[in-house]
């Protein structure tokens, strides 16, 4: 395969990775560096990211996806021991090891766009078994390239609307952790990813400084679809400081008229009582 050149100053994604507890070995840096090369040359022709330099890259893009490491470990952890593992656990699990592992854990990434959180993911845990769902086909076929020219293996790419495929009986409830990043809203996001989740999983959502709001907005949607919001962090490198990484807990299975259909969870989202009941109504839901 023949490469364009890429600047082998990844120093920035070094640092981020290593305050997340995880070192890179220089095969996983050169598959992030051939997947940066891949994002900034075909986003001249499709519309991947608004992103166009590598600081930016590493910082936003795959340093966003890096601080979810830790989490997704520990998240794995958790249902793997019934309960009992720390963070601190989870940060031995990587020993500062460039293999962290976590064997048969089921990711999916909704509204994945060019890949993000869900490449950089799998580039960090190779044992990830990831799902990357994306409704726009130039998209996908972007994905397909990328798994392709990095050789990337248990990943499975679904072109589609989360609204319809969360009622495909082969993809509901079928996952240990849910991540989505830039989709919509939390209390929107709720609805398209928690159903996803079999009861005891994980959604672990990389948001923006002003994440009160939306935790504050989401009350309803988490009571009506049954998550519990468990953690709230920001990562642990100062280029991330204005990120913060919501973590909810799927408590009981999403009533089955969840998602509705394509565009109502965007347009009408489930904010409270007196809207989620009108919009019940307009749906036909009772
Ligand atoms: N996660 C990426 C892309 C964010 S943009 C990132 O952080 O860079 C949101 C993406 O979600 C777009 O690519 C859009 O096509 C996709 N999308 C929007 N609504 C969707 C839905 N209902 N189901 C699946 N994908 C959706």
């Amino acid at each position: 395969m023949t490469r364009a050149a890429h600047p082998a100053d990844l120093s920035v994604l070094r640092e981020i990775a290593e305050a997340c507890d995880l070192r890179l070995s220089a095969a996983q840096l050169e598959q992030f560096a051939q997947y940066g090369t891949l994002l900034l040359s075909w986003r001249e022709r499709i519309n991947l990211t608004g992103i166009t330099d590598w600081q930016g890259l590493q910082r936003t893009l795959f340093g966003d996806a890096l601080a979810l490491v830790p989490l997704i470990l520990h998240y794995c952890q958790i249902q793997r021991s019934g309960g009992c593992s720390s963070l601190q656990d989870a940060a031995h699990a990587t020993g500062g090891s460039s293999t962290a592992s976590i064997p048969g854990c089921q990711l999916l990434d909704v509204g994945t766009g060019a890949g993000i959180p869900g490449i950089p993911l799998k580039l960090a845990l190779p044992d990830l078994n990831l799902t990357l769902l994306e409704a726009t086909g130039k998209k996908v076929a972007f994905l397909e390239h990328v798994l392709q020219a990095l050789g990337l293996t248990h990943v499975l790419v679904i072109q589609g609307r989360a609204e319809e495929i969360a009622h495909n009986p082969g993809y509901r409830g079928h996952f240990d952790l849910v991540t989505a990043r830039g989709l919509a809203p939390l209390p929107t996001l709720l609805e398209l990813c928690l159903p996803f989740l079999h009861v005891g999983g994980y959604g672990i959502f990389p948001k923006g400084p002003r994440v009160d709001v939306e935790i504050h907005a989401a009350h309803y949607a988490l009571h009506i679809l049954g998550g519990t919001i468990v953690d709230v962090r920001t990562p642990p490198h100062p280029a991330l400081a204005t990120t913060r990484i919501v973590v909810v807990r799927l408590d009981r299975p999403v009533p089955s008229n969840y998602p509705r259909r394509a565009g109502i969870p965007q347009k009408r989202p489930i904010l409270s009582r007196g809207t989620a009941a009108r919009e019940d109504e307009k749906e036909g839901i009772s």
